[in-house]
């Protein structure tokens, strides 16, 4: 059981929460109570110290297989659970890519061996629709599909086959094919006008005109009227920090190309804007992490993404210290509007019985500079922010597995999958 004080209609508030065998909470009290029962009681609510529920990542690259020099399962969720992530959702761009049943047993596998947090893949939409039939039928082995833009130009039927016969979540990398996969012409920090983010309002209008039962979640929305222009219902979007806090004058080498590319200075300042008012379902980290050498690479060549996930949380954390945010929309950007997204806010996403015991423990009075420790790569295009606002310890299925700035334990890992989790 556990001692935690957290937020209730933004107020502080002393709570007892009681684990059960499986890393869920059986019961939550008021206060502190003092009968234990014998159970071992651990007190996180002392000093400075607020708990909050386990935050959600939508959108990371753990990699592993044939791209285990730019990140491993271990360090990936490593990285993620120093930053207060409980669960996070992988995407299936790996190598060999992740399309099938076989390889999502094998990732669930690799998840429950290795990892540090709850664990969720994407499928990748694969190049038949009698895989698609096979993926439904083992659809508790996965979140959702994941379109990519070449795939709008590659897999159209597939992609429609989908959206009709799948009832559950897709993510869209909302670019259109014939941008997003030319060269550019213009210099790096000028990408940004190769592939212009109108394109994102035209793929979401293209989804929205067709047959479907699936849901769509734009992640790393670029266009600043994308949630408001596009919102209707069964559509969800997200943004990333770079997104609101670079602008293309920033991008300056590779460590800050990412795709789709970084806005103008205008775009960035109205993205933070929504961000505030509250205008996205969830935040993201899109941690994609690369090798050094291969972003010393001419910027031509060089692979987009950058890794973020050490980031991203402490960058939402300042939010709310310097009173852009409130404590109410740090948990719908972290916790709460996650869960929904993905269907699973009966489990995850908010400290209440029934829900995964997993918490993120701050203290918001601790400055610190941005930058990178467990992740594989040595830097990441966000370096060097102060930030207010620290991730103390971090709690999975009701173990401790960040503690001070040390990993402690490894969870007995849930994978999660559509209306399931084993
Ligand atoms: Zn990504």
């Amino acid at each position: 059981m556990f001692y935690v004080k957290t937020f209730i209609d933004e107020s502080l508030t002393d709570l007892t929460i009681y684990v059960d065998l499986y890393g869920f909470i059986a019961k939550i009290a008021l206060g502190r109570e003092l009968s234990t029962g014998g159970c071992e009681v651990i007190d996180i609510a002392n000093g400075k110290l607020i708990t909050l529920p386990g935050f959600i990542d939508l959108h990371v690259h753990i990699r592993d297989y044939d791209f285990s020099y730019k990140e491993t399962m271990e360090s990936g969720t490593l990285a993620a659970v120093s930053s207060g992530y409980t669960l996070v959702c992988d995407m299936p761009n790996t190598n060999p890519r992740i399309d099938n049943v076989e390889l999502l047993m094998r990732r669930a596998e690799l998840a429950r061996s290795k990892s540090y947090v709850d664990y969720s893949a994407y499928c990748g939409i694969p190049n038949d629709v009698n895989t698609v039939d096979e993926l439904i039928k083992n659809e508790d082995l996965f979140i959702g599909f994941k379109i990519y833009p070449e795939d709008l130009r590659d897999k159209l039927n597939v992609i429609k086959y989908v959206l009709r016969n799948y009832g559950g979540l897709v993510v869209v990398h909302a670019e259109l094919p014939e941008y997003a996969l030319r060269s550019s012409t213009r210099e790096l920090r000028l990408r940004y006008l190769d592939r212009p983010s109108w394109n994102e309002l035209s793929v979401v209008e293209f989804l929205k005109g067709m047959n479907k039962n699936a849901k769509i979640h734009i992640t790393h929305s670029t266009h600043p009227s994308t949630p408001t222009r596009c919102r209707s219902p069964g559509i969800t979007f997200d943004t990333t920090p770079y997104y609101f806090m670079l602008s293309s004058d920033d991008v300056e080498d590779c460590w800050r190309k990412v795709n789709p590319p970084i806005n103008d200075f205008i775009s960035k300042s109205l993205i933070f804007k929504n961000l505030i008012e509250g205008l996205y379902d969830a935040v993201v980290s899109d941690h994609a992490p690369h090798s050094y050498s291969e972003k010393l690479c001419d910027w031509r060549l060089c692979p987009a993404g950058f890794a973020a996930v050490e980031i991203t949380s402490r960058v939402l954390l300042t939010l709310l210290t310097k009173g852009f945010i409130s404590h109410n929309l740090l948990i719908k950007y972290l916790c709460s509007g996650p869960a929904k997204i993905l269907g699973i806010d009966n489990y995850f996403g908010s400290i209440s019985v029934g829900c995964r015991a997993s918490f993120t423990v701050v203290d918001l009075s601790k400055e610190g500079i941005t930058g990178v420790k467990f992740t594989k790569t040595p830097k990441s295009g966000l370096d060097g922010f102060r930030y207010r606002g620290e991730v103390i310890k971090t709690v999975v299925g009701g173990e401790v597995v960040y503690d001070y700035g040390e990993v402690v334990g490894r969870p007995k890992v849930v994978v999660v999958g559509r209306g399931s989790y084993s």
